[in-house]
C-alpha cells in the first residue's frame, strides 16, 4: 500500500498500519517539514469548524472526526492539539459570497453540529458586534500542524511503515515503489490539488481556493471567525492560536482558481487590520490606554496554501487504473484536518475490498 505525506495520506497510512498484516510504505513528494505551494497540509490552521452540508459523506467525515481530535486534545499532549473558546460571527448579507457559501453550515443558529462540539450556545442578541446577525460560541480545537504531521509520522514509524521520497508521472507507478521490492497491491491516491495532473488521474474537477495567512506570536485569547468582510467577496477573517508555541494564524482568503503562491502584501495588510477589529485583545492598548494598530503585532511569518477543493467534494472510490488497484481520496479542500479521521477510515474499508479483489489480502 502507498499512500502520501499530507494529512490525508498520514492518517490514511497510520489506521490501515494498525492492522500488522499491512506492509505500509509512504512515498511522496513533500513530508513534513517542506513548505511548498503543492503542499497543502503544512499551511492549514488547523481548526474543527464544521461545514458539511447534512446527509452527506463529507458532514459524517466531519462527525466521525471530532471524537478523535477530542480523545488527542485530552490524552495526547504529543499530538500538538488543544481546546480553544471559539466565537462564530454571522453577517446576513455574506450569504451569497464565495465565504458565506463556504461557511454555510457553519454559520447556521442551529447547525448539525450543534450536538457534536462541547458548550454551543448562541449568544445573545445584546452581544452582537454592530453588522453581525447571529453568533455562537462553543469548544474546538485547534491543531499545530508543525507538530501534529510529524507526530502523525512517529504514530506511523512505530507501526513499521517505510517512509520514502518519490515523485510519481502517474498513479499507476507508485505500485513499483512498494518498500518490499514487490509491486503493492493497493495504491491509495491522496494527492491533494496534484490530483487534477498526475497521469491516470487527471481530475479537471479539482480546483485551489487560495488561503493567505499571516502567523504572529501575538495572544488572541480566543478562537474567532466571521463569515466575511467588506474588503471583497473572497477576503475572509479568522483567528486561531496554535497549540504547544505554534504561534497564532491570522486569516484570510478564500480565492478560487487562484493558483498564486507568494503572499500578497496588500491583502496581508488587510488580513491583520481585519483580525485586530474583531479581536482588539491581540494587540491590545498601549500606556495611554489608546487601542493599539497592526504594528502591535509581532509577525513570524507570511504564507499561503491552496486548498484542494473539487467539484461535486472529495473523491472517494476505488478503481483500476492500468492493471493497479487505486483508492482515490482527495479534494478536502479547507476541511482536510476536520474531516481527516472520518474520511480516512472509509478509505481503509475501500483498501480492503481493493486488496479483496486482487486476491491477494496478505501483502497491501
Ligand atoms: C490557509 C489554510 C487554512 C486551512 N485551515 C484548515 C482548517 O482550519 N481545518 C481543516 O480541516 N483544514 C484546513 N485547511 C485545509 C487542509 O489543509 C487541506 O484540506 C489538507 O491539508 C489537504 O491534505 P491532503 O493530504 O489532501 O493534501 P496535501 O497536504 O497537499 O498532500 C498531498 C501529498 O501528496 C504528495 N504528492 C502529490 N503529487 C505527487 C506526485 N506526483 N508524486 C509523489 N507525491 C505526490 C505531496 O507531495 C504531498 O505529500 C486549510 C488550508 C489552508 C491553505
Amino acid at each position: 500500500m502507498l499512500s502520501r505525506g499530507g494529512v490525508i495520506g498520514l492518517t490514511t497510512a497510520y489506521l490501515l498500519s494498525k492492522d500488522k498484516s499491512n506492509e505500509v510504505t509512504v512515498a511522496a513528494k513533500h513530508m513534513p517539514g517542506d513548505y511548498d505551494i503543492e503542499y497543502c497540509s503544512p499551511w492549514a490552521g488547523a481548526n474543527y469548524l464544521p461545514v458539511g452540508e447534512p446527509g452527506t459523506a463529507h458532514c459524517e467525515w466531519e462527525r466521525n472526526t471530532w471524537p478523535v481530535l477530542q480523545e488527542l486534545c485530552k490524552n495526547h499532549p504529543d499530538a500538538g492539539i488543544h481546546f480553544q473558546r471559539t466565537l462564530v460571527h454571522n453577517r446576513s448579507k455574506d450569504a451569497e459570497s464565495a465565504t458565506g457559501q463556504w461557511f454555510k453550515e457553519l454559520l447556521k443558529p442551529d447547525p448539525w453540529y450543534k450536538d457534536v462540539v462541547p458548550d454551543f450556545k448562541l449568544l445573545p442578541k445584546e452581544q452582537l458586534a454592530a453588522g453581525v446577525d447571529n453568533a455562537s460560541s462553543f469548544t474546538s480545537v485547534c491543531i499545530n500542524t508543525a507538530v501534529y504531521l510529524p507526530w502523525l509520522v512517529s504514530q506511523c514509524l512505530k507501526n513499521g511503515v517505510v517512509f520514502n521520497r518519490a515523485v510519481f508521472k502517474h498513479i499507476a507507478d507508485a505500485a513499483n515503489a512498494h518498500h518490499s521490492g514487490r509491486k503493492a497491491d493497493v495504491v491509495v491516491n491522496c494527492t491533494g490539488i496534484s490530483a487534477r495532473k498526475i497521469g491516470g488521474v487527471e481530475d479537471s474537477k479539482v480546483f485551489p481556493a487560495r488561503g493567505q495567512i499571516v502567523v504572529v506570536r501575538n495572544d488572541p485569547g480566543v478562537m474567532a471567525s466571521i463569515s466575511g468582510s467588506d474588503d471583497g467577496e473572497d477576503e475572509v477573517c479568522y483567528i486561531m492560536q496554535r497549540a504547544a508555541g505554534g504561534g497564532t494564524i491570522l486569516g484570510g482568503t478564500y480565492q478560487r482558481n487562484n493558483w498564486e503562491s507568494q503572499p500578497d502584501p496588500n491583502i496581508a495588510i488587510r488580513i491583520m487590520k481585519r483580525c485586530l477589529s474583531l479581536c482588539p485583545d491581540l494587540v491590545g492598548k498601549d500606556e495611554n490606554g489608546k487601542q493599539r494598530g497592526i504594528e502591535g503585532l509581532d509577525i513570524i511569518r507570511h504564507g499561503v496554501g491552496l486548498r484542494p477543493l473539487r467539484e461535486g467534494g472529495p473523491r472517494q472510490e476505488k478503481e483500476k487504473v492500468d492493471g493497479v488497484w487505486v483508492v482515490h481520496n482527495y479534494g478536502h479542500g479547507g476541511f482536510g484536518y476536520q474531516c481527516s479521521w472520518g474520511s480516512c477510515a472509509e478509505s481503509t474499508k475501500l483498501v480492503a475490498e481493493a486488496a479483496q479483489e486482487s486476491k491477494n489480502k496478505a501483502k497491501l
